[in-house]
């Protein structure tokens, strides 16, 4: 079903208000595959909106409008809809009685004569009752054409949706949209792309969409379904494809789950506690860590040893390294992450050093990070280049530490 979607008010084209309706109405089509091919914006003005109407009805199934369904002269969605349909507009006492109740209900008791009109449907249209505001919600069916008119304020337009479009929509398209997502880590997006173009290229149902992060690729699998084991039985075999292909480096198939989640994980599994040592991130490494709900069990300490004379003072990483390797060095990386566990007691410890920039060191280039995880006396370290300015350097340096980290108490 291809759908067009209409929002109608001058006070949008000049600016005065942000479109919100329009992206939550993409959002809610999209969710049930129906495809929004275009969105178009009018005035409150007859001879316009009857174009938009009509050209939308040439070229699409579903034409939703939001706004101009109140009670003013410059609401005339309503009735340009029904000129456009040359249909007829007729009182409906269902929503005649509801209004009455609602005006029942506030301060101001009397009605004002324009307010009737919010009384007034399509003929053969089918209402949904409006629990905000005055102005219920119509739609109607001409031929093989839907039509939807929604109130604008999105206080009114969202509830109706949630409650009653919604479920009414499922009804018509008969299906519903199910998702999973796989988190990659430690694989460029490029490279990510390219392990499944074959898989992108030939998709319809289920589709793959890449969304690239720092230092990760999330996956969102999406299948079309009429009911929710169709839609994991779609699903499933490129799960399966997908496991099959990065193996190792999926750190997580829940969307809501983030790297520092399953590091933290690992550590309460195998009863693992944790220290950090963090020259150019500055504890930003420690602030993730410590994001996770529950990280007090784990995380013992962290220090920021920035200058040398910290690192030697704290973390007892010696003069003589410093000398002939400088600080930002793989050997110091080590005595980084040693020290720190040693000083903390901890089974695991994460050290970074690091040039995020812009002055470099003379020796390095800008972006050279070593990164150190020493667990239980075994230290790995690792050499990184990364791109950017500092904040990114420093983002990406983050990223990789707790990328080393999770690999390292995995294995
Ligand atoms: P009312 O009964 O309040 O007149 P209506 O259905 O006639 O409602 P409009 O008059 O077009 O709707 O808009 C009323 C208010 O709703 C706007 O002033 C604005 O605050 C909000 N609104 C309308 N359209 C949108 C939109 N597309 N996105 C966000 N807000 C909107
Ligand atoms: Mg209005």
């Amino acid at each position: 079903m291809i759908a067009e979607l209409i929002s109608v008010g001058t006070e949008l084209l000049m600016g005065n208000i942000v479109n919100t309706n329009v992206a939550y109405l993409s959002r809610k089509c999209a969710s049930l595959g129906i495809q929004v091919y275009y969105q178009v914006t009018v005035g409150d003005n007859a001879k316009r909106l009857a174009q938009s109407i009509t050209t939308a009805l040439s070229r699409s199934d579903l034409v939703i409008l939001t706004g101009g369904l109140g009670p003013t002269k410059d609401d005339l969605t309503k009735e340009t809809t029904a000129d456009v349909l040359k249909k007829k507009l007729i009182c409906d006492p269902h929503t005649k009685e509801r209004l009455f109740a609602y005006f029942e209900k506030r301060e101001e008791k009397v009605i004002a004569e324009n307010n009737w009109k919010q009384a007034d449907i399509i003929e053969g249209c089918k209402v949904f009752d409006n629990e905000n505001g005055t102005a219920p919600g119509l739609y109607v069916e001409l031929e093989q054409k839907k039509v939807l008119l929604l109130p604008g304020p999105p206080n009114e337009l969202i509830p109706m949706v949630e409650t009653k479009v919604y479920p009414f929509l499922t009804s018509l398209t008969n299906q519903q949209l199910y998702s999973k997502m796989i988190k990659v880590c430690g694989i460029g997006e490029s490279k990510a792309e390219m392990m499944i173009r074959d898989l992108i290229d030939h998709q319809t149902n289920p589709t793959i969409a890449p969304y690239a992060k720092t230092g990760e690729v999330h996956f969102r699998i999406t299948a079309m379904a009429q009911t929710r084991e169709e839609g994991e039985s779609l699903i499933q075999p490129i799960e399966k494809e997908l496991y099959q292909r990065f193996g190792e480096n999926i750190f997580t198939d829940r969307e809501e789950v983030q790297l520092e989640d399953c590091v933290i994980n690992l550590l309460k599994e195998k009863g693992y506690t944790i220290t950090t040592a963090e020259s150019c991130t500055g504890g930003l490494l420690a602030a993730r860590l410590l994001n996770v709900d529950g990280a007090s069990s784990v995380f013992k300490e962290g220090h920021i040893t920035y200058a040398e004379e910290a690192k030697k003072t704290y973390l007892n990483v010696s003069q003589d390294t410093l000398s002939k390797y400088s600080a930002v060095s793989a050997k110091t990386a080590e005595e980084m992450a040693r020290g720190a566990a040693r000083l903390a007691k901890a089974d695991v410890s994460v050290s970074v050093t690091g040039l995020a920039g812009p002055k470099g060191d003379g020796i390095n280039p800008v972006g050279t990070v070593f990164i150190g995880c020493c667990i239980h006396e075994k230290i790995t370290v690792k050499k990184y280049i990364f791109e950017g300015n500092r904040a990114k350097v420093r983002e990406s340096a983050v990223q990789n530490a707790l990328d080393l980290l999770w690999r390292c108490i995995c294995s």
